[in-house]
């Protein structure tokens, strides 16, 4: 194992080589390639490398292969599941091109790109990606841990379900382009192994013809929560696929419009791609149960949908717990609100329930190994905005996911994954199903048999005992 620093001699090369900064702690530009937006995951990489182009990226991982160094990868740092101590890190931020090909109904994304510049290209040509509610979130990463759009989920499918092609730098430091039918296992690993099995330079998928859409919004005060939770339960198991609903309880999160700023509320959120006036009738009952204390609704275009999911402006201190949830019966939805609703006495920021099914129930388009897909629910917490409350935030996160446990699937979706989850092999394992995990894990032995790519949630290669530490680490 590797402990001495890199010296600047060790990497004299590399920095000749690459067009991006390449830094050592200390050096000034280091913190930069660093920065993640989650200010409660830091990294502390051995060196930092700002990749300019896929050439940087293959440099980047040639020289930690030479060294048998892990590489980490950070797009945007929204969701870094390790410190990436003795690592190689590659900040992928500066590859962050977005092109759209009308034509083919298609985009090509950079390794580093973000939701905003896609939804901003597709929507100039009346066309929607599967995005998720935040447009800062990198697209590469949403799709490599599944993608569950919280617009156009439901009526398509999880975004790994439309990826054309990949092109990723593995651990061999080959760059390849990889297909459904070029490499068929090394495909259907990337797409729901999160960054297991390489640096993704480039990803192509499709896009949908979604000019506008319709959303709205009703905010609860807490003597109408039960009540209206309730009816929510019932009336989200009967929507349409073009339809969605989730219902979060909210407290001070920093984006909160004005009138309910500091107040805690339950928000409904609903959206529709289909016709306004069919919207509006099936929303209508929800309208009735109780009054709204505010109230949002109407056509938006499909670009501006992550306005109805308050992202944190800017980088922001946040813990995290997420699952899947087999059913949402009366009883669970008692259960949410003794541990989340106005009784409770909980100060995390977030608490979501979103219904899933529709597409996201059934088969993929394209075979990839997100799991989770028998989940008719998924429920979110996070605890942020006060980094000294991290622990008290953690044991109400405990204490909402056991609350919750007699109606969570052991198999969930990857990209809610918080980053003390999945920290083990057998951990992951329940978390991906056997199945799936053991040919994961066949695929990562059979692509990065040393495990390079291990500052993620590790998938480690199938000849390593589970729990085992890879040789070379
Ligand atoms: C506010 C917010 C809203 C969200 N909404 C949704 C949602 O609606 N639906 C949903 O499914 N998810 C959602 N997510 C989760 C999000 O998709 C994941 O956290 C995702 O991993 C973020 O990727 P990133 O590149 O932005 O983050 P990063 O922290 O930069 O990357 C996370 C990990 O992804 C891998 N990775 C990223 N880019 C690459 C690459 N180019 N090559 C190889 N590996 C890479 C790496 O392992 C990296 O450690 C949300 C997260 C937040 C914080």
């Amino acid at each position: 194992m590797r402990t001495a620093p890199l010296s600047r001699a060790d990497i004299a090369d590399l920095a000749d080589r690459v067009g991006g900064p390449v830094a050592l702690p200390g050096d000034a530009g280091y913190a930069a390639e660093c920065a993640t937006f989650n200010l409660l995951t830091p990294v502390h990489p051995a060196v930092a490398i700002g990749a300019s182009g896929a050439d940087d990226v293959r440099a980047a991982v040639r020289f930690a292969a030479e060294r048998g160094l892990p590489v980490a990868v950070l797009a945007t740092g929204h969701q870094m599941a390790r410190s990436a101590e003795g690592a190689v890190l590659i900040n992928m931020s500066r590859m962050g091109a977005a092109r759209v090909d009308p034509e083919r109904r298609a985009a090509r994304v950079e390794g580093g790109a973000r939701w905003r510049g896609t939804l901003d290209e597709a929507g100039a040509h009346g066309l929607a990606p599967i995005s998720g509610g935040s447009a800062g979130v990198g697209v590469v990463g949403y799709h490599l841990g599944g993608g569950a759009s919280p617009i156009m989920g439901r009526r398509h499918g999880y975004a790994a379900d439309h990826v054309r092609a990949i092109e990723v730098v593995t651990a061999d430091a080959e760059a390849r382009r990889v297909t459904a039918s070029s490499e068929p296992d090394l495909f259907w690993g990337l797409l729901g192994g999160t960054g297991n099995f390489g640096a993704v330079t480039a990803l192509e998928f499709a896009l949908f013809p979604v000019r506008r859409f319709y959303a709205a919004g009703l905010h609860f005060a807490g003597e109408h929560m039960a009540r209206a939770l309730h009816a929510w339960r019932e009336w989200a198991c009967g929507l349409p696929a073009e339809m969605s609903t989730s219902l979060a309880f909210q407290r001070a999160l920093p984006a909160m419009p004005e009138p309910l700023r500091g107040r805690f509320v339950m928000h409904l959120r609903f959206t529709s791609l289909g016709p306004r006036d069919e919207a509006e009738r099936v929303l209508e009952p929800m309208r009735r149960v109780a009054p709204a204390l505010m109230e949002s609704a109407g056509e938006q275009p499909y670009r501006e949908a992550v306005s109805l999911f308050l992202d944190p402006p800017g980088p922001f201190p946040w813990v995290e717990r997420s699952g899947m949830l087999r059913d949402f019966p009366d009883e669970a939805a008692e259960a949410l609100l003794a541990v989340a609703g106005p009784d409770a006495e909980s100060e995390l920021s977030l608490v979501e329930v979103r219904r899933l099914g529709g597409a996201m129930e059934g088969p993929p388009a394209v075979p990839n190994a997100v799991p989770g897909r028998d989940a008719g629910w998924s429920v979110l917490g996070i605890g942020g905005g006060d980094a000294g409350k991290a622990a008290l935030f953690e044991e109400q996160l405990n204490t909402l996911v056991g609350a919750l446990a007699p109606w969570t699937s052991d198999e969930r979706m990857p990209n809610l994954l918080g980053a003390r989850e999945g920290a083990t092999p057998q951990a992951l394992r329940a978390i991906y199903g056997h199945e799936r995990y053991d040919r994961l894990a066949a695929v990562k032995k059979r692509y990065d048999p040393r495990n390079l790519f291990r500052m993620n949630h590790n998938i480690t290669p199938a000849h390593h005992v589970d729990g085992a530490r890879p040789k070379d680490s």
